[in-house]
């Protein structure tokens, strides 16, 4: 098994730094021993204008076997044989990506104290794998890696036996990444993706993997459009951990779609619904609909989830009619600002007393969100992959269950008229989804059918006789004590 990693520099700026940077002297040729075999790291060129170093891993098939994990891939599966003969010395996988992170553990780390200010830098890079087996093909390659910054990505398929072109491609490619990218980066994204196009894990997946997968897709990974592929086969299409990785990623990317979001909240512009002189921003008008909705429900003790910057527990504040207020988000950011809006700290201890804010995720069932009158879910549900939507139906729904329930979301078909206001706002870059009238409805039917609960429609807005209103809006009542799939438990 056999990478390469080549820079190039000048006099000023030495391309043989790349030895400071992966800690490994270019004059010398160094092995070590790791858990799958011997590793060699060695300098082909070593001069100030180029650079490479080459990572050799001998790897011991037999010592595979003795310990059991030279099982999975190579060969037909019965075959006694597949065991020691097969392709693991030779192609590069799993046992590389380890190989890497244990002979370069400083530099996937991003650590240099030699020279610091090149770490952070990015530095023209060329890394080769001669032999790389990609199950997807060299079409998976690119597009794992494209996405990844790199100026090119060359996936060539590999002949079979190059003297009988007839026999055609093997499942190995020929990768070579060039680009300007900081080495740290390059090299965290090897470890994750070179087991990724393997996909077949030599080792039995532990919980912390979880862990060394986030840490190494850190800054590039929770942006990755085939993040569920990369995690699944990641983690050895374990469903309970790839479940996890997604949720914990999800947070990643709440957390940096909150903080674009901040500026936008302090500049306090919002989709308006008027170009008079005074236009009612339409979060305001949505605030006084769900306001009248909650007073009109007779409700008293209210959940906000996915309550953001606390602008609606603000105004349920103000309102005494409203006893108990919890406000729940998953982005510590969003409820650190909630706070900070509504001067907690200088509160008084009555008014305090009516307030919970809480970190929470929604499509979690939480026992701390049972018995409440009613639930709001303010431009929430199209934060969410459609594929999460039912988790947070359950969760609210099913689990939590509210008298009333509350949605807002978008109503896609009125985007063309926002295009003809001055201002031009455009509904916010973190949303998955926006949906039509008929695609809410059809949703919230559903859900309401499935949970026991009847629902009914209103706009917010301008109700534009083509497009409808800019904000739509579902009010669901409880119409069962219990599910159906509750009694059938209880029943049983
Ligand atoms: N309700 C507010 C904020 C809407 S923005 C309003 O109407 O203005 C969407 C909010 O949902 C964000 O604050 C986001 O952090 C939160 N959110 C998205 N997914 C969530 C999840 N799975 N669990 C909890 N909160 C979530």
């Amino acid at each position: 098994m056999f990478l390469t990693i080549s820079t190039t520099g000048s006099l000023a700026r030495p391309a043989t730094d790349l030895g400071f940077l992966l800690h490994k002297h270019p004059d010398k040729a160094q092995t070590f021993s790791t858990a799958h075999g011997t590793a060699h790291v060695f300098y082909p060129e070593a001069t100030a204008e180029r650079c490479t170093s080459a990572l050799l891993l001998e790897v011991d098939p037999v010592a595979l076997v003795r310990r059991g994990k030279g099982k999975g891939r190579g060969g037909a599966p019965d075959s006694a044989l597949a065991q020691y003969v097969n392709d693991r010395p030779y192609a590069a996988s799993s046992l590389l990506a380890v190989a890497l992170s244990t002979v370069f553990k400083s530099a996937l780390r991003g650590v240099c104290a030699a020279l610091p200010e090149r770490v952070e830098a990015p530095m023209p890079l060329r890394i080769e794998v001669p032999a790389l087996p990609a199950r997807g093909g060299p079409e998976l390659v690119r597009k794992l890696f494209g996405p990844l910054g790199w100026a090119s990505v060359t996936a060539e398929p590999v002949a079979l036996d190059e003297r009988f072109p007839e026999w055609g491609e093997s499942r190995y490619v020929r990768l070579v990444l060039e680009g300007e990218l900081r080495l740290a980066d390059a090299l965290r994204q090897l470890y994750v993706l070179l087991p990724v196009l393997d996909d077949a894990k030599h080792y039995w997946v532990a919980p912390d993997e979880v862990d060394k997968l986030l840490r190494a897709g850190e800054g590039w990974l929770a942006a990755h459009p085939e993040q569920q592929l990369i995690t699944s086969r990641y983690l050895s299409r374990r469903w309970g951990l790839t479940r996890q990785a997604m949720e914990r990623l999800e947070l990643v990317r709440l957390a940096e779609a909150d903080d674009l979001d901040v500026e936008d909240v302090d500049n306090a512009v919002d989709e308006t619904t008027d170009t008079e002189d005074k236009p009612v921003p339409l979060a305001v008008q949505r605030r006084d609909a769900i306001l009248d909705t909650l007073r009109a429900a007779g409700a008293s003790r209210v959940l906000d989830l996915g309550c953001g910057q606390g602008q609606l527990v603000q105004a349920l504040l103000k309102d005494v009619r409203f006893t108990e207020i919890v406000g729940v988000d998953v982005s510590v950011r969003a409820l650190t600002i909630a706070g900070r809006r509504l001067k907690l700290d200088q509160m008084g201890e009555r008014q305090a007393a009516r307030i919970t804010l809480t970190q929470g995720s929604l499509t979690y069932t939480d026992k701390r969100l049972g018995g409440y009158d009613a639930a709001v879910l303010s431009e929430v549900i199209e934060h969410l992959d459609l594929p999460r939507l039912p988790a947070l139906e359950y969760a609210v729904f099913g689990s939590a269950r509210p008298q009333t329930v509350v949605v807002t979301t978008p109503n896609v078909e009125y985007n063309v008229r926002w295009e003809t206001l001055p201002a031009g706002h455009v509904r916010h870059g973190d949303h998955r989804f926006e949906w039509t009238r008929a695609e809410f409805r059809a949703w919230a039917d559903q859900v309401a059918a499935r949970y026991g609960y009847g629902v009914t429609y209103a706009p917010v807005g301008p109700d534009d006789p083509e497009v409808g209103p800019p904000t739509q809006l579902a009010v669901f009542t409880k119409t069962k004590t219990k599910t159906n799939s509750e009694k059938e438990a209880k029943a049983a």
